[in-house]
């Protein structure tokens, strides 16, 4: 029966949650991989986007239960780039072959509008034709217009958790409407949304996780990050298990089917937890790598949750060997 919903899947079918959690909850998915493989190579064929990261503050006015980088985490040290510093980062990441930078924070207000807006105005200056993506966490509509016209094309906001009640509960009282409300005025204005959410959190059920596939697609997102929870130990849910590689492996599978024009990333959490999962999801759905361009005076301060940052290499060599990696899966890096 799983199957027959996966070959339905493939013709565009939109599945109930039950079906969806059937798929999840499959012996062997071997099947499923290798169908979101093939949509995946129809639909967007063999490229891997390559996208640079850069995380210009870890401040979080936030309280998230999951995150390392959440307010009340007092052991962290906290930093932040100045604008002119985000720039010529930026301007390093685009000489060494990047095409877009993600521009990524906590929720930190120090960045008014107006900083925000300088920053992006310098890196279209700057950095010839650089594609430039926001996450910096919800923030109200105007703002949102002030940066889309200041020339920020995409903006990652994943609604992490569709079951509203457990939202709360993780999200320190934050509420789903609000995270919800954002992506879709990113839409009204024209933003390439990038959603997504996190698989294995504490008490989250199969029927979330089938829940927050429908979501992605209730949303239109264009991308959509699927990452397995890690425990971060100076959080409230430190002591508890990882998310499954295996789930995760089956979600971004899956939200290839219900979105098979998106771009889905194999996300760093999924690296950290199984460093062959990386090239699984390659050949079961996903088609975009990050990869970290913040200087490494800060990096391992941003600490979402513990990851192993390896040597220190410039932005040129480890660029170019990602590519090599990328070619040696039989993808063609971009
Ligand atoms: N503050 C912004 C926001 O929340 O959208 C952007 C930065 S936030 C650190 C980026 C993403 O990290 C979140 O969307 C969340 O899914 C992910 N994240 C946070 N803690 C995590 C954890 N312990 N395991 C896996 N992913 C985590
Ligand atoms: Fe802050 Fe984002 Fe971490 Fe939540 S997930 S604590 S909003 S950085």
């Amino acid at each position: 029966e799983a199957k027959i919903t996966i070959d339905r899947m493939a013709r565009g079918y939109l599945p109930m949650t039950e079906e969806l959690e059937q798929v999840l909850a499959m012996k062997d998915d071997t099947y499923l991989l290798h169908t979101a493989d093939e949509v995946r190579q129809k639909a967007v064929g063999d490229t891997v986007h390559i996208r640079g990261i850069l995380e210009f503050s870890n401040h979080c006015r936030c309280g998230c239960f999951y995150c390392g980088l959440r307010a009340q985490n007092d052991k962290l040290p906290r930093y932040r780039m100045e604008p002119g510093e985000i720039i010529e980062t930026a301007k390093a990441a685009s000489e060494a072959g990047y095409r877009t930078v993600v521009l990524q924070s906590g929720e930190d207000m120090w960045y008014t509008k107006e900083k925000l807006c300088s920053v992006i105005e310098g890196i279209r200056r700057e950095c010839g034709g650089m594609a430039i993506t926001l996450s910096v966490g919800e923030r109200p509509f105007e703002e949102l217009r002030a940066f889309r016209e200041a020339g920020a094309d995409r903006y990652l906001i994943k609604h992490e958790c569709s079951d509203a009640r457990m939202y709360g509960r993780i999200c320190d009282g934050k509420a789903l409407v609000n995270r919800i409300g954002c992506q879709r005025n990113l839409k009204k204005l024209g933003y390439e949304l990038g959603g997504g959410f996190m698989v294995g959190l504490p008490g989250q059920r199969a029927r979330v996780v089938a829940n927050d596939l429908l979501m992605l697609r209730r949303l239109g997102c264009d991308m959509a990050g699927i990452g397995p929870f890690i425990p971060h130990p100076d959080t409230p849910f430190g002591g508890y298990q990882p998310g499954s590689a295996r789930l995760t492996l089956r979600a971004v599978a899956l939200a290839r089917l219900l979105l098979p024009k998106s771009n889905l990333p194999a996300t760093t959490s999924l690296g950290v937890l199984d460093k062959n999962g990386r090239d699984a999801v390659f050949s079961g759905g996903a088609n975009v790598i990050m990869r970290k361009v913040t200087p490494w005076a800060y990096r391992r301060q941003y600490e979402i949750y513990p990851t192993d940052f390896g040597e220190e290499t410039d932005l040129a060599t480890a660029r170019r060997e990602l590519e090599e990696y990328i070619r040696s899966i039989g993808k063609v890096p971009l």
